[in-house]
């Protein structure tokens, strides 16, 4: 019951990462607002959840985080349904990519930035607006990657976007550490979600091969660490990245 009290926003909390932390966060006593592009997909998270009997409470919100305007509406809304704000992961985001050469920058560079680079920035902004407005600590956590850190094939606007997503949490953390609110950064390797479940057998093996264990990471692996990171036991983490790549980053440099 480490989170026992808290109030949290999950985005993409729907699927994958983002739903196996409301898992985590409901067990351990949270009260999560479930924000995903799918209302749907929210709603039924929720209802599943709350049929486990766990611990905590859950509420589903539709959001686009690329529009800003949406994501101060679901901070909102969290706020009117569980009373306050102590929590943000901001985790929604999407993949993929093409050689440079071949982009139309409205298809391969826009949408993705609008999403996985903006989402993050609007999602700190509207959680940091009201956790000063409440003049209570907060956490925001949010979910860079690996390739946020390094050039990768088909990876340049999403190694841009999380690259920023890592710079994000360093200047939140700065300037918002006089309010009480911590910011910290996750980079997972390769976790088995819809996102790498899209891509070929054979190209999966080779993902699970760079990992030291030799195969993905589990979204709940994912969501422990979240979870202890949005806890009081993790005070004394702010303004940095958290590597949750079961040695990836290690083992890429070993080779290289
Ligand atoms: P996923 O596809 O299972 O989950 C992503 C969720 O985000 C979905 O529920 C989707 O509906 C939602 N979403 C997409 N666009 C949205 C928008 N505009 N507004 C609101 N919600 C939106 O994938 P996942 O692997 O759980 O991804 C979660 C995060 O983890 C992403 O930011 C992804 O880039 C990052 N990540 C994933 C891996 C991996 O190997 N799976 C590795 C590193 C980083």
């Amino acid at each position: 019951m480490r989170l026992e009290g808290k109030v949290a926003i999950i985005t993409g909390g729907a699927s994958g990462i983002g739903r196996a932390t409301v898992e985590k966060f409901v067990r351990e006593g949270a009260k999560v607002l479930i924000a995903d592009i799918s209302l749907e997909r929210a709603q039924q998270a929720s209802d599943e959840i709350a049929a486990t009997g766990a611990a905590g409470a859950t509420a589903a919100c539709q959001v686009d985080v690329s529009v800003f305007t949406e994501v101060e509406a679901m901070v909102a809304k969290a706020v009117e349904v569980f009373g306050k704000l102590d929590v943000i992961f901001n985790n929604a985001g999407i993949a993929g990519g093409k050689p440079l050469l071949d982009h139309d920058p409205s298809v391969d560079y826009e949408p993705m930035i609008r999403v996985d680079q903006d989402g993050v920035y609007y999602g700190i902004l509207a959680a940091g607006r009201q956790f000063r407005d409440q003049g209570t600590p907060g956490v925001i956590i949010s979910t860079s990657s690996i390739y946020g850190e390094q050039a990768a094939e088909l990876s340049f606007t999403y190694s841009a976007a999380k690259a920023a997503v890592i710079s994000f949490t360093r200047s939140a953390a700065y300037e918002l550490a006089q309010f009480g609110i911590r910011a910290v950064a996750i980079t997972p390797g390769r976790v088995g979600t819809a996102i790498i479940n899209q891509f070929s057998d054979e190209l999966k093996a080779t993902f699970a091969a760079e990992q030291m264990r030799n195969k993905m990471t589990e979204p709940s692996e994912i969501a422990d660490v979240v979870a202890f990171l949005a806890s009081d036991e993790a005070n004394a983490i702010n303004g940095t990245v958290v590597h949750v790549d079961d040695g990836y980053s290690s083992f890429k440099q070993r080779l290289d």
